[in-house]
């Protein structure tokens, strides 16, 4: 076990998740298996979120487009 970041993109809702810092909201139970994409590292995340990935509003807020919005 590391203790590296590790996330989780979501490829059908173009989320990432931060599992270091699991929200209720985030609902990551409801993510279909299918759809899981694990990352190990903050360059991977970057990668993502340059691909087009948006961090999640709730456990992401940092990487989050959304949630910059609405101020
Ligand atoms: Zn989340």
């Amino acid at each position: 076990m590391t203790k590296n970041s590790h996330y989780l993109a979501d490829n059908q809702t173009k989320e990432i998740h931060d599992l270091s810092n699991p929200v209720m909201d985030c609902k990551l139970e409801k993510i279909n298996k299918e759809h899981l994409i694990f990352l190990q590292s903050n360059k991977e995340l970057k990668e993502y979120l340059e691909k087009g990935y948006d961090g999640c509003p709730f456990c992401l807020r940092n990487h989050s487009r959304k949630a910059k919005k609405s101020s």
